[in-house]
C-alpha cells in the first residue's frame, strides 16, 4: 500500500524543530490561561495534518466543573476550524515537572485519532513524547460503537 503524501510530508515535518515551536506556542498560550482556582496555568498547542497550528490554554470557572482543559481547548478550536486530523500536540505548564493531559483530555484526544503524538517538556528542556495510544491504552472510540 502506497503511503498517502500528506502523511509522508508530516511525517518529514514532525522533526525535533517541530516539537519546539509546538511547545513555544503551548508556553505562550499558558500566559493566557484564566486559571484563578487552581493556579496551574497550562497551554497547548495541536498541530493538524494540514500543516495548521492552533493554541490555547485552561480556562476555569468558579462551578469547576466548567472548567476546560488547554488540550480540550486547542482540539476545540481546531475542530471548528474544520480540522479532524492531528499530528502532535504539545503541552506545558510552568508548575510541572512534566505537563501530560488528565484522563478527560486522554480520551478527548484519542478521538481523533491513535496516533497524535503528545509532547511535553521537563524544566532543564528535555522532551518526551508518547503517542495518545500508550497514554491511554485499550481506548474507547468511534470504532467500539460500531460493533
Ligand atoms: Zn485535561
Amino acid at each position: 500500500m502506497t503511503a498517502n503524501p500528506k502523511e509522508q510530508q508530516i511525517q518529514l515535518a514532525a522533526t525535533d524543530e517541530t516539537y519546539r515551536k509546538l511547545l513555544d506556542l503551548a508556553r505562550e498560550a499558558s500566559k493566557k490561561s484564566y486559571c484563578p482556582y487552581s493556579e496551574f496555568p497550562v497551554g497547548s498547542a495541536v498541530l493538524s495534518k494540514d500543516g495548521s497550528i492552533f493554541s490555547g490554554c485552561n480556562v476555569e470557572n468558579a462551578s469547576y466543573g466548567g472548567t476546560i482543559c488547554a488540550e480540550r481547548t486547542v482540539l476545540v478550536k481546531a475542530i471548528s476550524e474544520g480540522c479532524r486530523e492531528f499530528a502532535a500536540m504539545a503541552v506545558f505548564c510552568e508548575k510541572a515537572h512534566y505537563a501530560w493531559p488528565c484522563g478527560a483530555c486522554r480520551q478527548f484526544i484519542s478521538e481523533f485519532g491513535a496516533d497524535i503524538e503528545i509532547i511535553t517538556e521537563a524544566a532543564d528542556g528535555a522532551l518526551q513524547i508518547l503517542k495518545i495510544s500508550e497514554l491511554l491504552p485499550h481506548m474507547f472510540g468511534p470504532s467500539d460503537l460500531k460493533r
